[in-house]
């Protein structure tokens, strides 16, 4: 049986040609499951029941059930989804309010980027999403909602390195921007990658116009690499030329991300190291004050040390933001997605 929503909206139209069925029904199938949020094929009920019966045959909507649901008392909520072979992958909606909800989804079963202060990556990479299991996330997630509430952005920022995924992570996007799809703005979807510059170069390439979120955490490679394995490989620099070929073609500011470590990376020394990298790039700063991962041993920075690891950053010309840790209670925030 296919995945239905692997299907791009172009495949599906081919398999009504192919069954001499009028093409219009493939836009309302997709409106039931984007727009009216059916969860079987017997909720779309203008599609003549042969039509319903057909395509309960040779498609199946979902292929993951939801093993768990926890819920945080600042409206964010967190799915453990249990695919079809098994695996376990997490995704978050979290509310600013209604006209603000935010998915973080998936890219991939566990990461092999391997930072070393992440909960995902402990026991490393076990396989790609597939597009249509990256778009599930995004549906169960919407089945939260109530009627008045309304999905506003998306980020690619769960379990995964979503930039060694394209080929999966890219169409499921396409789904979520799509008028037919969940109708996202480009604006608002963010990839948060750890930096992989042939994949920034190929998004660039796209002038796609998404937000572009390099995990930075150090500012030295010697570090970087200490927290980010992945960086051996990779350095610093070609990081950056590839961050400003993004830019230039796209003009989206690209924003980095600095998980603060207490003791770790939050030395006034490191935020000098920073300021001097970025000096001149049209960046914006988030930085993420630690989420403590049991087993672990990295330390929440204190408040004080946040803040004047923010001072220095301004003061060298940086727009800054300090993220607050929403769904921490609930081991939903930032690193701390497990399988
Ligand atoms: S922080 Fe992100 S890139 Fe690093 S191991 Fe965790 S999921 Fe992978």
């Amino acid at each position: 049986m296919l995945h239905l929503l692997d299907q791009s909206a172009e495949t599906l139209q081919s398999w009504f040609t192919a069954h001499d069925l009028p093409g219009y029904r493939a836009a309302q199938v997709q409106r039931w499951l984007f727009e009216k949020r059916a969860r079987s094929f017997d909720q779309m009920t203008d599609l003549p029941l042969e039509l319903r019966n057909q395509l309960a045959e040779e498609f199946r909507i979902w292929s993951a059930g939801v093993a768990a649901h926890q819920e945080a008392d600042d409206g964010t909520e967190k799915l453990l989804l249990e695919l079809a072979d098994g695996q376990r992958i997490e995704c978050v909606l979290l509310r600013d309010d209604r006209e603000h909800c935010n998915m973080c989804i998936s890219s991939q079963v566990g990461c092999g980027m391997g930072c070393v202060f992440c909960a995902t990556g402990l026991d490393g990479v076990v396989r790609n999403l597939t597009t249509g299991e990256i778009v599930e996330q995004m549906l169960q997630l919407q089945r939260l909602l109530d009627p008045a509430e309304r999905l506003s952005h998306v980020v690619v920022m769960g379990m995964g390195e979503p930039l060694a995924n394209l080929d999966h992570v890219l169409p499921a996007l396409a789904l979520a921007t799509a008028r037919g799809g969940l109708g996202i703005s480009v604006r608002r979807v963010t990839i948060s990658t750890v930096g992989l510059p042939a994949g920034i170069r190929r998004l660039a390439e796209m002038n796609c116009q998404y937000h572009l979120a390099i995990s930075l955490h150090a500012a030295d490679d010697a570090l970087r690499t200490q927290l980010v394995p992945a960086n051996r490989n990779v350095g610093i620099a070609a990081i950056m030329a590839a961050a400003d070929e993004y830019f230039e073609k796209t003009g989206r500011r690209v924003t980095f991300e600095y998980v603060v470590l207490g003791g770790t990376n939050d030395r006034p020394a490191d935020a000098a190291r920073l300021v001097a990298l970025l000096h001149g790039r049209p960046a914006l700063v988030n930085l993420i004050p630690y989420n403590p991962v049991e087993g672990l041993p990295y330390h929440a920075p204190s408040a004080a040390s946040v803040s004047r690891f923010a001072d220095i950053l301004t003061d060298g010309g940086l727009t800054v933001a300090v993220r607050h840790r929403k769904g921490d209670r609930i081991d939903a925030a930032c690193g701390q997605l497990r399988r």
